[in-house]
């Protein structure tokens, strides 16, 4: 008895070493973390290894509710929350399955506890509670956001702090992240995320959805200077964006050529998806240069500028973005395209950041439709925004 208690105190000693290290160093004893996404239109689930050595994905299962949504031009949230709720198990056990692990093998699940539409989020949480129960396994309830802020730690393993950029469908925002749980927004969108702006210009257009994608395909063939759309907020000296007005910029010479000529021509929608897309490309540069020189001001630490979301996707804004972190010195990291998207991979990622700071939730947590980063600051709330989303 004696000899088993020296092993546990070593043991203890050790693993509090290694919580109170794990920010700098990442040295920490091996865990399996499940995964569980739901808080927009992608039910998800993910095994996690994560060790001293770093993160091994050892499965990500997104089930995209594309089709489901397809019809209304948006992601309808009752038919997403019911969507969620009927294939969450599934997912759940395909993901244990692909990575050969059972339940018992888990050491914690890390749940999606918002910001998100709420009956996704609930789908997910209600779930996870109940797996949690059943197992006796800690939950963590992860904060979205906090999922795609710390995937350059997932990828590569870079210490605090860093600056990230996180633009999607559903969200806007330069973020300082200076640990696992202390964020600091140097600005983002007073109205419409860059993803939704992509997505509405292109069902104007009569492109498909995902609109980000089939408008940067569009925009090969376009002429980038027929239409001049505003640049909104560059006057303004903040990180903020805008885009709601440049949507509407485009819908109007949209209705003045069809007025004009009965339709658009295939040239038209080129162009006008090239002018759009270099709209957003500049504002985005331009917002991102200011962000880094802000960043750059504030520390002389790590000098590493990184980016997440859907729209990180788009090859144009990325390439401009590594251009301006070669001039500016600062190094640029962009996660591979499916840890930017919603996945449940960034989510355990994030819940195993809190799981090996002993930093666990009961099943009290509630879902949050809102939930900010840097809670010290005042939400940015624009025209068109009646809450912070996050
Ligand atoms: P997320 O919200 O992170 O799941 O990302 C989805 C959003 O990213 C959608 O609004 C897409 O239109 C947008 N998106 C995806 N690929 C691209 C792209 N290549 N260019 C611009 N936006 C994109
Ligand atoms: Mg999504």
């Amino acid at each position: 008895i004696f000899l088993v208690g020296i092993v546990c105190h070593m043991l203890k000693c050790y693993s509090d070493a290694a919580y109170d290290t794990m920010e700098h160093s990442m040295d920490f004893n091996k865990a399996l973390i499940l995964g569980i996404e739901s808080s927009c239109d992608d039910t998800a689930a993910s095994v996690l290894e994560i060790s001293s050595k770093g993160s091994e994905i050892k499965s990500s299962i997104v089930h995209n509710q594309f089709n489901l949504h397809k019809e209304y031009g948006g992601v309808v949230p009752e038919i997403a929350a019911r969507a969620h709720a009927e294939l969450i198990d599934v997912v759940v056990e395909k993901a244990l399955k692909s990575a050969k692990v059972v339940m018992s093998d888990i050491s914690a699940i890390g749940v999606t506890a918002g910001p998100g539409l709420i009956g996704g989020v609930l789908s997910g949480l209600m779930f996870a509670k109940g797996l949690s129960v059943s197992t006796n396994k800690p939950l963590i309830g992860v904060n979205h956001l906090a999922g795609h802020a710390l995937t350059p730690r997932l990828t590569n393993k870079i210490d605090f702090p860093y600056l990230v950029l996180l633009v999607s469908g559903g969200h806007c925002q330069f973020l300082i992240v200076h640990s696992y749980k202390k964020y600091e927004r140097l600005g983002g969108t007073i109205d419409d995320a860059p993803g939704e702006a992509f997505d509405k210009a292109a069902r104007l257009l009569g492109l498909q959805q995902p609109g980000g994608p089939a408008i940067e395909e569009a925009a090969i063939k376009g002429n980038v200077n027929r239409f001049n759309f505003p640049r909104p907020l560059l006057d303004r000296e903040d990180c903020n964006f805008s885009f709601s007005g440049l949507k509407t910029a485009l819908m109007r010479k949209r209705n003045e050529l069809t007025e004009k000529q009965g339709g658009l021509f295939e040239k038209d929608v080129c162009d006008l998806s090239a002018s759009f897309q270099q709209a957003m490309h500049d504002v985005i540069i331009e917002k991102s240069i200011r962000a880094i020189d802000l960043y750059s001001k504030s520390t002389k630490e790590n000098q590493t500028f990184a980016i997440a979301g859907g729209v990180a996707a788009n090859k144009k804004i990325r390439h401009s973005l590594k251009k301006v972190c070669e001039t500016k010195k600062i190094d640029f990291l962009a996660p591979p395209l499916e840890l930017c998207t919603d996945n449940a991979a960034i989510i355990a990622y994030a819940a195993a950041e809190r799981f090996f700071h002993g930093d666990y939730d009961d099943t009290t947590i509630s879902a949050r439709p809102r939930w900010p980063l840097d809670n010290q600051k005042p939400a940015i709330l624009g025209s068109g925004k009646k809450g912070s989303k996050a």
